[in-house]
């Protein structure tokens, strides 16, 4: 008989697909590691195995005990498998500008979710991250994995994705794109390779405009997941050869490119960092291997990015030409204008 023992063997192994028709005019071959393979249809699957099993391990994480992280995405639908079939249970803090679908997802896995104001200041002790801190303090057993700070979301890439790739592409690989949200996927990602390769693998970052990563400071983007207003601790950027900052725009057209052209329905993360390895691959030649991460699913995004109205909201749809702020746009929206 074939068959695994629980939804926990499937995490990882994700299968590597070239793109064939966006790429076209392009010498070198691009393939998309397809990370909505995984169980919870995200890449995060990986880093919540490798956190909650590495706790378990060091005795913070107890038979019985409660995880508790502030995350309403990809990394809650991970944790909150894992901590189900592993006999834990789960408190996710979230802040109410979060989709009633994405509370219902976790919801749905047993977690349970608290949804805390954001027109509140950080220091406020009903914030998202005050009220977390103290779940975390109140609740009995409980542990919090912070997958901004722990060193067990790169290693689970280090120890995964990037000796999946090595494999896959029988060590042909010369470009790694990714974006970076916690950083976790390319630096344990990318450090692996840069190690396995002697420093031959080009390690590139993908970053929403406005983002810190790419020299911004925090404009408001609409692209979900990646970019970040600080630094995170599990983003190492030794690791980063090149950063390639992305358009809402550009990301979000080549996200519904890669519905209509590559059977890829994914998310907005994904079209951002298949622009870059776009970009990336212009200038390679037809020996040249680019390999880009895409992180998720495009069903979590039905009423945004595939959405033709909240497109044109925001100008997304138009060729060329001049395109309403994300700010004016939001404002309107709160104003009751739209
Ligand atoms: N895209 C999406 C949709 C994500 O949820 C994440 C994780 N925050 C990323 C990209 C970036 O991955 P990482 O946190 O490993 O940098």
């Amino acid at each position: 008989m074939h068959f695994h023992d629980s939804m926990i063997s499937l995490v990882g192994n994700t299968p590597l697909v070239r793109l064939n028709n966006v790429t076209a005019g392009l010498e070198a071959t691009v393939l998309a590691k397809v990370e909505y393979f995984n169980p919870g249809g995200s890449v995060k699957d990986r880093i919540a195995l490798r956190m909650i099993e590495a706790a378990e391990a060091s005795g913070e994480l107890r038979p019985g005990g409660t995880i508790v992280e502030p995350t309403s995405g990809n990394t809650g639908v991970g944790l909150a498998i894992v901590a189900q079939q592993k006999g834990y249970k789960c408190v996710f803090v979230c802040p109410d500008k979060v989709s009633t679908d994405k509370i219902n997802v976790l919801r749905a896995y047993g977690a349970e979710v608290v949804v805390c104001p954001t027109a509140v200041d950080p220091e406020h002790p009903d914030s998202y991250y005050n009220v977390s801190d103290r779940l975390v303090r109140e609740i009995p057993d409980a542990w919090k994995p912070d997958q901004y700070s722990n060193p067990n979301n790169p290693l689970s890439h280090y120890h995964s994705t990037g000796p999946e790739l090595w494999e896959q592409t029988e060590g042909k690989i010369t470009h790694f794109v990714t974006g970076i949200g916690t950083g976790g996927t390319i630096s344990g990602t990318g450090g692996y390779l840069k190690e396995v390769s002697e420093g031959r693998v080009k390690v590139v970052g993908a970053d929403p405009e406005g983002s810190v990563y790419s020299g911004g400071s925090g404009r408001p983007y609409l692209v979900e997941g990646v970019g970040e207003d600080f630094w995170p601790t599990a983003y190492d950027r030794n690791i980063t050869d090149d950063i390639v900052a992305v358009s809402d725009k550009d990301s979000f057209q080549m996200t519904r490119r890669l519905a209509k052209e590559e059977g890829l329905l994914v998310g907005g993360s994904c079209g951002m960092a298949v622009v870059a390895a776009l970009r990336v691959a212009e200038g390679l030649g037809p020996d040249d291997v680019v390999v880009v991460l895409l992180p998720d699913s495009g069903r979590g995004y039905m009423s945004k990015i595939f959405s033709d109205e909240w497109m044109n909201d925001y100008g997304f749809l138009e060729e060329a030409g001049d395109q309403p702020r994300v700010g004016d746009v939001l404002r309107r929206k709160e104003g009751g204008e739209l």
